[in-house]
């Protein structure tokens, strides 16, 4: 028969792997904290109606790339592309909003149909910051701020670019929207048939065109900055005095619009020449409507979310992940004969109880000495420890040994062992 092989665009993280995401994850978890944010937690499934009513109808992602079905109630539900209309839902859903201030963090598998390629998955890791309540420009700059933060953590800051543009309000975005509709219209032959499919539907997303043609005719269209009211334009200007403030340097992009409905006023990508095509490695922003228009009361907000593949990926080819992340274990245990089972494990119970940080593996399975000897090797495991004894003899000393070049031994009776590796390996009790 066949194998079964996983779907495609959806990867296996393989224990040779998983380290790195670790160290990533740990990084993350690290920064998040010191700035006070909070993890929350929600459903990977959610009602479709939920991603169609926050990322917009007219948009890449609810158009062709979720994961949507009926299931056996008849309810239609999707895999969740994204986390912002989860955590605003949820954190809805239990009153944490009105009227409150909130900063939470959350990390999980997002799905996406979209065309596999490297740095593009259909299920794909992301972290991400939403924070509450909160109207001036100071929590658009901190957002940003934990984003820096990671980078310098992760060694990535030389490597990224803060984009940022102001898109202006919903009302602003209307007034231009129309504007930028009529003008996609009169130059209509110059399009392809997406962006002519969109271009009364969702004309803003035809600036986010990746055809060079469709680019090249949008070259004399309106730009959004004319449209941008005053209010927006001040809080955008306080938010780059900000940025300059904490000496974080951006580069303005005026094309910017990012590819959800719910954003207003100050977005933002980080990005990287890197990873190729795939180069955007985070984006955010301000989305002060999202949470009325999913029913709550008025709540501004604003947060960001990043890709781990990407970024696990930057740091490989940079090489600027730590060796020490691949640590596994401390001691390989290697048990000759069968009747050392009993005494193996209760020698290994023992020193795993006295030192809570030790990785130890107990050999199960028997097999020869230089057998279990080479798995000792292969571990990566910095001692063994040898159970053996002449047949029928009692079991009163353990031979210890480096699994470095010299390959050092020395026998200690059992009850030395603990102190003899503590010794050995530098840790405590
Ligand atoms: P892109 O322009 O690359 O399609 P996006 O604007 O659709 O990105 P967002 O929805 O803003 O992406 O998601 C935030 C981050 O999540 C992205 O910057 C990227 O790092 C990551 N990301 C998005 N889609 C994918 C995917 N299919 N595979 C891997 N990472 C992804
Ligand atoms: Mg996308």
């Amino acid at each position: 028969m066949a194998k079964l092989q996983a779907i495609r665009g959806m990867n296996d993280i393989l224990p040779d792997q998983t380290p790195n995401w670790q160290y990533v994850e740990k990084c993350f978890q690290q920064v998040v904290h010191r700035y006070g944010y909070r993890e929350i937690r929600f459903p990977i499934l959610e009602q479709t109606q939920l991603f169609k009513r926050s990322i917009g109808e007219v948009t890449d992602i609810v158009e062709k790339e979720m994961y949507s079905f009926d299931d056996r109630n008849g309810d239609n539900l999707s895999l969740r592309p994204e986390g912002t209309a989860g955590c605003v839902r949820a954190a809805d859903q239990h009153g944490l909003l009105f009227n409150q201030q909130q900063r939470l963090w959350y990390q999980g598998p997002m799905f996406r149909h979209e065309r596999p390629q490297k740095g593009r998955y259909r299920q794909f890791q992301q972290f991400g910051v939403e924070a509450f309540g909160m109207a001036g420009p100071d929590i658009d700059a901190e957002v940003i701020q934990v984003c820096a933060s990671l980078w310098q953590d992760l060694g990535l800051e030389k490597f990224l670019t803060l984009e940022i543009n102001n898109i202006g309000s919903a009302e602003d975005r209307k007034r231009y929207a129309a504007a930028l509709s009529a003008f996609l219209a009169f130059h209509a032959d110059e399009l392809d048939d997406d962006a002519r499919n969109r271009m009364h539907s969702n004309p803003m997303r035809v600036l986010d065109s990746k055809n060079p043609a469709v680019q090249a005719a949008l070259k004399s269209a309106p730009a959004l900055v004319d449209y941008v009211s005053d209010e927006s334009i001040a809080h955008y200007s306080e938010l780059k005095s900000l940025l300059s403030q904490v000496g974080i340097e951006f580069v303005e992009s005026p094309r910017l619009v990012r590819g959800l409905d719910y954003y207003n006023n100050c977005v933002f990508e980080w990005t990287t020449d890197s990873l190729g095509a795939q180069g955007t490695v985070c984006g955010g922003g301000r989305y002060d409507g999202l949470v009325e228009q999913l029913g709550g009361k008025p709540t501004v907000a604003a947060g960001f979310a990043m890709g781990v593949e990407r970024l696990v990926l930057m740091l490989d080819s940079l090489g600027k992940i730590p060796e020490a992340t691949s640590q596994v274990i401390d001691v390989y245990m290697v048990v000759v004969g069968s009747e050392l089972a009993g005494p193996a494990q209760l020698l290994a119970k023992q020193l795993r109880q006295q030192f809570p940080e030790l990785g130890l593996i107990n050999h199960c399975g028997g097999g020869k000495s230089s057998n279990q000897m080479k798995r000792a090797f292969n571990s990566g495991a910095r001692l063994a420890i040898v159970l053996e004894t002449e047949s029928g003899q009692p079991l009163e000393t353990v031979k210890i040994r480096h699994l470095n070049d010299s390959g050092d031994s020395i026998s200690v009776e059992i009850a030395n062992c603990g102190e003899k590796l503590a010794e050995f390996l530098s840790i405590s009790e």
